[in-house]
């Protein structure tokens, strides 16, 4: 868990419309309320109003509250039983409440509910509270003043690694601050609700979007309301087939509107009329429509919406990495390990120690700067017993990283017995059960097809390590990291991404 500083105040306030300030608790009586942010609000709406046609908005009140209603009875009858809601409803010390509802959403944003609960269950046993997680660090206790802080912005503010996401979570279903959210599910059920057809990632669509959960989310029961939307995105609006017929806010869904008004004109073998309240379509003017190269698709229906985000090819990097050993060292062949420094890429998981270098593959520069990168970690080396084994690919979310696999074996010599901080010797055991990145595992392979009496050899040339074997997703592996007792035995940390 990534360290927070300080802690925030709560007070309360009673909700009386619309439009009020933030309102009282996660559902319940014992919650905190935040304060009012109705300068925000308006600002929002302005913005909103401002720049977008009032096709994509809500047309007055009337609307968001029956769209709120909608929602909110629906979530009353079908929310599903789980066991982080359990404790934000019943628990009456923010703290614990904010603390459960921080954990369950990093985890799900890792993986699915159904893999989440046992992973949340396991924790919550092993960590029950902010303190005992703490305990086993060094500061966030001393950092944090012994409290969750209660609202969005300082949640974000002081919690580095928890997002406007997630802040927005933790503050509107533990304190009940009014303050919407927008994840993957909200954005499909926002865009089909109100027809943004334009890309959902750009920051244009993205800002309207959070306007859009903030003009609607419901001030009287917040952390409902935010979770209602999540599960309709979950569970009735899903991606390619969305249960519209089971839909709580259909009446108010423009993307089913249009589906329904083609197939009137059909059924009454007319031509398809334009809608009076649509969007001025295919000018290009409008910055939520989808743009005129990619009109309605009517085989989609409700599912033209929303547009896939474009995305960018990752770019092509290149790293060289060794598996150094020592076969002779006490209790069995050692490997060395270098931890990943705590923020960006692979987080705080632990590789073969590598350098980034040019795509050249195996020049002398490579070489050179590989050992001085051995070095560092485990002192004067034999630069002659260097050997390059193989390459091997990995794609990350934005980066194609080509590993150039090297392997240094330390034969016939004293064993180091220890390692420089950020450094440790791991048996092969260790190695397969430590926080290391699915990438690690393939140059690992590489090695160990090299070595006698291991696997039968790789091919020197570019390695496929693909499996048909089905794997764990990666925010599952993510999660399982915390559980190993070897690598982390300081604080466990929520923000690790293994990829
Ligand atoms: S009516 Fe259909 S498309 Fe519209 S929000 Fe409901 S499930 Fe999604
Ligand atoms: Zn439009």
């Amino acid at each position: 868990m990534k360290k927070p500083r300080a802690a925030g105040r709560s007070h309360r306030k009673k909700a009386s419309s619309q439009d009020r300030g933030e309102q009282c608790g996660p559902s319940n009586s014992q919650a905190k309320l935040s304060a009012p942010d109705g300068l925000a609000r308006q600002q929002e709406k302005v913005v909103l109003q401002a720049s977008v046609s009032p096709y994509h908005l809500f047309k007055d009140t009337a609307e968001v509250k029956a769209f709120r209603e909608g929602l909110l009875r629906w979530y009353d009858r079908e929310k599903r039983d789980l066991p982080w809601r359990r404790l934000a409803e019943s628990e009456v010390d923010g703290d614990r409440r904010a603390y459960a509802v921080w954990v369950s959403e990093v985890m799900l944003q890792q993986t699915q509910v159904a893999t989440v609960i046992a992973y949340y269950s396991r924790w919550m046993q092993k960590w029950p509270t902010l303190q005992d997680l703490a305990g086993a660090s060094i500061e966030v206790v001393e950092e944090l003043g012994g409290h969750v802080p209660r609202t969005a912005e300082t949640l974000q503010q002081l919690l580095p690694g928890v997002g406007r996401y997630t802040a927005g979570a933790i503050a509107s279903i533990a304190f009940g601050q009014a303050v919407g959210v927008v994840d993957g599910n909200v954005v499909r059920v926002l865009c089909r609700v109100r027809a943004i057809g334009a890309d959902p990632s750009s920051p244009h669509v993205s800002q309207k979007l959070w306007s859009l959960a903030q003009l609607l989310v419901d001030p009287a029961r917040p952390g409902d309301f935010n979770q209602a939307a999540m599960d309709l995105g979950a569970t009735v609006c899903t991606p390619q087939r969305p249960l519209c017929n089971q839909c709580p806010v259909q009446s108010l869904c423009r993307a089913r509107q249009r589906v329904e008004g083609e197939q009137l004109s059909a059924s009454r073998s007319l031509p398809p009329s334009p809608d009076v309240e649509e969007c001025a379509p295919n000018t290009g003017q409008c910055q939520l429509c989808p743009p005129p190269t990619e009109p309605w698709d009517p085989t989609l229906g409700v599912v033209n919406f929303p547009r896939k985000a474009s995305r960018k090819p990752p770019r092509e990097e290149c790293s060289a990495a060794c598996v150094l050993e020592q076969p002779g060292a006490l209790g069995g062949a050692q490997l060395l390990l270098v931890q990943r420094p705590g923020s960006g890429l692979l987080a705080g998981l632990w590789e073969f120690p590598s350098v980034s270098v040019s795509t050249e593959p195996s020049g002398q520069c490579q070489r050179q700067a590989l050992l001085q990168e051995l070095q560092k970690w485990a002192g004067p080396l034999p630069a002659t017993h260097l050997q390059h084994l193989g390459e091997v690919g990995h794609t990350f979310s934005h980066i194609k990283l080509t590993y150039q696999v090297y392997g240094l074996t330390l034969e016939g010599q004293t064993p180091v017995a220890t390692a420089p901080p950020g450094a440790r010797w791991l048996t092969r055991e260790e190695f397969h059960s430590a926080a290391v990145s699915t990438a690690m595992k393939k140059v690992f392979r590489v090695y160990e097809g090299q070595q006698p009496g291991t696997r039968k050899s790789f091919k020197r040339s570019r390695v496929s390590v693909s499996s048909s074997r089905k794997k764990p997703s990666r925010g599952q592996q993510v999660l399982d990291g915390f559980f190993q007792p070897l690598v982390h035995t300081d604080a466990p940390k929520l923000s690790g991404t293994a990829q």
